[in-house]
């Protein structure tokens, strides 16, 4: 219903509440509601720190900084917080965890580096790496501190070892580091201020000052601070941003929440941010095309193997995310069918939540039947998993070159999700320091200016590895509230 609002009674309301700016009654020309607005400035308050986004990155910043002493503002565009962080599905990459070492597993922080690195094409920023690496295990500990417990291994793509932690319930780790992220936050009496989406940065004599934001009035508020923490997430659903870098990928589809639009990025550039490998975008070769809903990493980390149309492998299930995208855009119809058993649906609770509940996997208790489901022909099929199956009981080796997580598909029933690559990260970004100052075009540390997470670039070079997000987002999370805490003179 559209409500007629006069301007005596809209300026009354505000006035009774006491947040018209004085620029609001200036001026006798007859204006507009929108006029009205945009005169209105409201006062968010003054803290030590703002910190914009609620996702992964925002919420460890937004903890750490209070535990450190500082007064702190969480501002969320969305209705609720999280982020993309909420569909994180895989784990967190950390090396020499004790639940590693626990296990018998031997990594180190250069083998760490070596795989983020070379999983990145060599196009990551050698320093900005190690710095993630080198702080993952205290990432994993400080969670853990905290009862955000990630003891249970796994295999991902591109690690050279077990590296990928995870919640022991099975629970998807996204879901389970927001929910109690979240808890530690009401817990200090920080709550994210949502539907408030930050739009400009203030400056004063060269340094951060504050931010202007929209209430969910469509009202302009500002937060007046000494240092800001950008968490604003990536680009991934903003296709305008997506097609201006990398056109092929205007028809793709997004796994990313809608509020990913590369926020952070415009108003940081607008005091003079500047950017790192913003045209890299990585897809995901395994979301489902009817709702954008990926398949956890974990599922090909547990034994997935992959099919094309004609009911045949095309490669390595575990080569990095963009070269088996890329493989699957070179099948017939330009999609593949990620195929498991019954063992990989009990170690993942999302299949359930996720495709059985809405349908869209294909369930069977045999090969031959789960091939008619999926349309592919029936024969091919068959060989296809009984070979698979036959090559890992008599020790040869994959002729696709898989060497890891070669589990046959033995206990029935069996599943099939039709998937096809989805935009998932954008490894591009604000240019950051191992400090998490945000540099300017000029070379220098904006002053009071702090990013982190995937709104930074620089880390993931051309391709991030799964895993390697989630550690991203605390480790950086962490470095970002500390170096906000040394700039303020506040020390832990
Ligand atoms: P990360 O993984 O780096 O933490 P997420 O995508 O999980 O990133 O979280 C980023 C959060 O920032 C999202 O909840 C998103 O809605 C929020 N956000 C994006 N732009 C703005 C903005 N302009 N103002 C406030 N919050 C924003």
């Amino acid at each position: 219903m559209n409500q007629k609002i006069s301007r005596r009674g809209f300026l009354g309301s505000l006035l009774a509440a006491g947040v018209v700016g004085a620029g609001a009654l200036t001026g006798c020309a007859p204006r507009s509601i929108e006029d009205e607005k945009s005169a209105v400035v409201l006062d968010g308050g003054e803290y030590d720190i703002v910190v914009v986004g609620s996702g992964g990155a925002g919420m460890a910043a937004t903890v750490n900084a209070v535990d450190g002493g500082a007064k702190v503002c969480l501002l969320e565009k969305m209705p609720v917080a999280g982020g993309n962080t909420c569909f994180a599905e895989g784990g967190m990459n950390a090396c020499c965890t004790r639940f590693q070492k626990e296990a018998g597993i031997k990594d180190s922080v250069d083998l760490m580096c070596a795989d983020t690195f070379e999983g990145g094409h060599g196009k990551g920023d050698k320093d900005l790496i190690r710095h993630m690496c080198e702080n993952s295990n205290g990432a994993i500990e400080w969670l853990d501190s905290m009862g955000i417990t990630l003891s249970k291994l796994g295999t991902s793509g591109g690690a050279s070892v077990v590296r990928i932690h995870r919640p022991e319930t099975g629970e998807a780790v996204g879901k389970y580091i927001v929910k109690g992220m979240s808890e530690q936050c009401r817990q200090r009496g920080v709550s994210a201020v949502c539907n408030t989406a930050v739009k400009e940065l203030i400056m004063e004599d060269g340094k951060i000052a504050g931010v202007k934001a929209t209430n969910p009035q469509g009202l302009d508020i500002v937060y007046k601070c000494k240092a800001v923490i950008v968490a604003t997430g990536g680009f991934g659903a903003n296709s305008e941003m997506l097609a201006k870098y990398r056109p092929e990928l205007l028809d793709a589809v997004t796994t990313n929440q809608p509020g990913a639009q590369g926020d952070g990025i415009v108003f940081c550039e607008a005091v003079g941010a500047d950017l790192t490998d913003i045209g890299e975008i990585q897809t995901h070769p395994i979301v489902e095309q009817t709702t954008g809903t990926l398949l956890s990493e974990n599922i090909r980390g547990d034994g997935a193997i992959l099919v094309n149309k004609k009911g045949l492998r095309f490669g390595d299930e575990l080569r990095t995310r963009d070269v088996v995208s890329y493989a699957e855009w070179d099948q017939p119809g330009k999609f593949a069918w990620a195929v498991f058993d019954q063992s990989v649906h009990d170690n993942n609770l999302s299949i359930e939540e996720k495709f059985v509940a809405r349908n869209i996997i294909q369930i069977a208790d045999n090969f031959k039947d789960l091939a008619k489901k999926m349309d592919v022909p029936v024969d091919a099929f068959v060989k296809t998993v009984t070979s698979y199956n036959d090559n890992i009981k008599n020790n040869v080796p994959d002729p696709m070159g898989r060497t890891h997580s070669l589990n046959p598909l033995v206990k029935p029933p069996y599943y099939a999700v039709k998937v096809a690559p989805g935009v998932h990260h954008t490894m591009g970004g604000l240019h950051v320091n191992t400090k998490n100052e945000v540099i300017g075009t000029d070379g220098n540390p904006i002053p009071g200016l702090f990013a982190a997470g995937e709104v930074t670039g620089g880390t993931h070079g051309g391709n991030r590895l799964g895993g390697n997000a989630v550690c991203d987002i605390n480790v950086n999370g962490l470095s970002a509230s500390n170096t906000a805490l040394e700039y303020l003179g506040i020390s832990k």
